[in-house]
């Protein structure tokens, strides 16, 4: 069935131990694997589980919900909606957090599902996503939160390179340390996960910039993908080519570059900027942009590029090339490709 995405398990879970070992070397004792580009589609799980990761995360809890069997601490990384606490300690065993209003919720769950829940709290270092800004009070929360008798302060963590492109230094991670020496000095308690962020964090190993307090880092994107994504360089070693999308060609004619007469805007309500390159071999795919974004798409065969599109067909300029109707043209995906393409129910999902 087309048009489908062909994953690579093995180079997953391959990437999956190099990390262990990389992040190991580089003190991250706490490698939480954060699986939310997979929209839920997780056949790879056990094996992945088994890799050394110590913890599984997602976004979303319906993702979370699904992973009743998996033995590994699950962890909800999107700050809770105070209207899914009761799901959120159902389903997860650790959330990040930075609204004490949202932590009493969780409180009060926990105490009727007679359970405990952990907290990570958020410190916002200047990328200015969630999280409580690290120059601002907080101790004043934190001492409440340390009193709720069903939450477990396990530790703090903070979010970079999402909002802002904030890249991870030894100057902002020390910002986190020393959140760390405040709660512990002045409340007397011992914080056991110290989160220094995500896939962005990875490009400071090997490089003695990592403070020594943070053991732990939240990876999806350099284990799914092999990259660190500061800067989007590929981490040496890893599998890069772990995704491959296939899509079936519906059409396949000569016909001209130009749009012939008035044109105006196409069916996303854009101008767009079409370029005359006289005749030209042009193929249809039946995939479209309620699927995928198409700059996110690469084709693999180089003599193939992107035209453009509409919801639901992918143009294709395939002059000097044999392609024909019902033959397949396969595309390297990029992470929001991957990320789009598992959302959407019309791509058959192939776990290799
Ligand atoms: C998505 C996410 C991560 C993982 O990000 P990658 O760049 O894929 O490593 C970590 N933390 C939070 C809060 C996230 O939302």
């Amino acid at each position: 069935m087309y048009p489908r995405i062909i994953i690579e398990t093995h180079h997953i879970i391959d990437n999956a131990k190099k990390m262990v070992n990389l992040a190991k070397s580089n003190h991250i004792d706490y490698v939480m694997a954060i699986v939310k580009v997979f929209a839920g589609h997780l056949d790879f799980l056990k094996p992945f589980s088994q890799t050394g990761i110590t913890h599984i995360g997602d976004s979303r809890i319906q993702n979370l919900e699904k992973l009743k069997d998996i033995e590994l601490p699950k962890v909800l990384v999107r700050i809770p909606m105070l209207s899914e606490a009761n799901k959120v300690v159902r389903y997860s065993d650790i959330s990040l957090n930075s609204e004490l209003k949202t932590i009493k919720k969780l409180n009060q769950e926990a105490h009727k599902q007679n359970k405990k829940h952990q907290i990570i709290l958020m410190f916002d270092l200047g990328d200015l996503r969630e999280g409580y800004y690290h120059s601002q009070a907080y101790l004043d929360d934190v001492r409440e939160i340390l009193q709720l008798n069903h939450i477990e302060l396990l530790g703090i963590g903070t979010n970079l390179t999402c909002y802002g492109g904030l890249v991870p230094n030894s100057d902002v991670l020390n910002r986190l340390v020393k959140v760390k020496n405040v709660i512990e000095s002045e409340l007397s308690v011992k914080l056991k996960i110290i989160s220094g962020g995500n896939s962005s964090t990875v490009t400071l190993f090997n490089t003695n910039q990592i403070p020594k307090e943070v053991n732990s880092l939240r990876l999806g994107e350099s284990i799914f993908f092999g990259k660190e994504t500061s800067y989007s360089k590929e981490i040496k070693d890893f599998n890069h080519q772990n995704y491959r999308l296939e899509t079936e060609i519906i059409e396949c004619k000569i016909k001209p570059s130009l749009p012939e007469g008035t044109t105006s805007i196409n069916s996303f309500g854009e101008k767009v900027e079409i370029e005359d390159k006289g005749l030209m071999k042009r193929a249809i795919c039946a995939i479209g942009k309620q699927d995928v974004i198409l700059e996110n798409l690469e084709p693999i065969d180089p003599n193939i590029s992107v035209i453009g599109g509409s919801s639901d067909h992918l143009i294709l300029d395939v002059t000097n090339t044999n392609y024909k109707v019902g033959d397949i043209v396969s595309f390297n995906v990029n992470y929001p490709g991957l990320l789009h393409l598992m959302n959407s129910d019309y791509i058959d999902k192939v776990f290799k």
